[in-house]
């Protein structure tokens, strides 16, 4: 056993260094996240944090072998290995815990696993109680954004001039929106579900309304496990994974706008809900980057934040596509049109690593969670910024308000698109582990 709990120090250190303490979201990332993405979490972590992990296990096999010389059983040896396991066991030296780290990462792996079970054999029943159905438009698409803090836009008040698009669109903008989740999946529970109850997905909400539904995803899938947003994501009727389409090399979130044109090219008798879920501003930002402008910055120690802010620049480009598409398809058929766009969360600024990187991190400020929210409507003939404070568990709700779907589900309708304080019922709050602010960084300067 002890020879285990050494190697998974061992394997654990490079991260551990990196990224603190295990937690949920690493462990979930496993399961939820996929080939790409995995190895793209290889590619963070540093050489020197990887050559120290190989020789910690090569010191290891070497103390074993010396072993044989020292006399494990000796009083000493014994009182300093139980001073040992107590003093890791209560606290975090260096930084990263030891036995507390391998206890924890026990129990969080095992509970991923019941997950990953538990939703292989899982059915949704959808238990949607639906009274009235007044649609106000033909078409309407959610954009799901991907890791974009809402304090690196332009219209929330960033000093980098990012979103040409959005600053001048007329629409609904929400400053005060906070998602309840630290990474992907725990956001997207409350924000798909009323509660996080499969069974009261948004997918199935509009199914049993009458709409025509399509999910299309630049996230992957991970082979035969699903994680809950895939369940939910395959409730549509029509799902289109980019990863699968062998015709399209390159991955860009941009592919997805112009399947959502050819889907709105076909005429349909029904309303219709499209889904988008996109690869946004991914940590490695330069990656993500269609462009290569971002290689004409010139500070070593921010370039890796000039290249988010260029993330949400393309991501600005890919709504002005998408509204320009449902535009042209309003003129030519009469179809009016509804869009949303938010972010599922946002990231912590690490600082430990030249140059800065954003990141999913176990310390996370405010900031991490204030993600963008807004809707562009064909009828909208002005630009409304609306200032409250907001919580994605209340999405199904807004969603449903949205799609003119009155259901008895819900007692009353708390909409995330009103001026107001929203009751804080998840206690999100509890997941800010930094009192401290975490701002975006002005590279305007540079
Ligand atoms: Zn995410």
């Amino acid at each position: 056993m002890d020879i285990l709990y050494f190697f998974f120090l061992c394997f654990y250190a490079p991260i551990g260094l990196l990224y603190g303490e295990i937690n949920e979201s690493f462990v979930f990332a496993i399961w939820g996240t996929y080939g790409s993405e995995a190895n793209e979490f290889a590619k963070t972590l540093p050489l020197k944090y990887l050559i120290f992990s190989l020789s910690s296990i090569v010191l290891i096999l070497y103390f074993y072998k010396i072993t044989e010389k020292i006399n494990l059983k000796s009083r000493k040896t014994i009182i300093m290995l139980m001073v040992f396991l107590l003093f890791t066991a209560l606290t975090k030296p260096i930084g990263i815990a030891t036995t507390h780290t391998f206890d924890k990462s026990i129990k969080l792996f095992k509970q991923s696993y019941d997950d990953v079970k538990l939703y292989a054999n899982t059915k949704i029943q959808p238990q949607w109680k639906i009274e009235r159905i007044q649609p106000k438009y033909k078409n309407f698409v959610v954009v799901i954004g991907e890791s974009a803090r809402r304090d690196y836009f332009e219209i929330y008040g960033y000093s980098v001039k990012n979103t040409p698009f959005l600053r001048q669109v007329h629409g609904t903008f929400v400053d005060g929106y906070s998602t309840v989740g630290l990474n992907t999946i725990p956001s997207l529970k409350f924000a798909l579900s009323h509660n996080g109850n499969l069974n009261l997905n948004i997918v199935d909400l509009a199914n049993q309304a009458g709409f025509e539904t399509f999910w299309l995803s630049n996230h992957g899938k991970f082979s035969s496990f699903n994680t809950r947003n895939t369940l939910v994501a395959k409730r549509a009727k029509s799902l289109y994974f980019l990863i699968d389409d062998k015709s399209i090399k390159e991955k860009w979130d941009t592919y997805l706008i112009h399947k959502a044109g050819e889907i709105l090219s076909q005429k349909s008798d029904k309303n219709r809900v499209i889904f988008i879920h996109t690869y946004g501003s991914h940590p490695k930002a330069c990656m993500r980057l269609k462009s290569k402008d971002h290689l004409n910055y010139t500070d070593k120690k921010t370039f890796e934040i000039n290249c988010y802010v260029k993330t949400i620049e393309q991501t600005d480009n890919d709504l002005r596509l998408l509204y320009e598409i449902l535009e042209a398809n309003r003129q030519k058929t009469g179809e009016s049109f509804s869009m949303i766009y938010f972010s599922d969360h946002g990231l912590t600024h690490n600082y430990k690593k030249n140059p800065i990187q954003l990141a999913v991190l176990s310390n996370p400020s405010k900031e991490h969670f204030g993600i963008p929210l807004l809707k562009i409507s064909s009828d909208d003939t002005e630009r409304k910024m609306i200032k409250n404070e907001s919580f994605s568990n209340y999405f199904p709700q807004s969603f449903a308000h949205w799609l003119g779907i009155k259901t008895s589900n819900f007692n009353e309708i708390s909409n995330v698109f009103d001026a107001g304080n929203q009751e804080d019922s998840l206690n999100a709050k509890a997941l800010i582990k930094n009192p401290n602010p975490d701002p975006a960084i002005d590279i305007s300067k540079q």
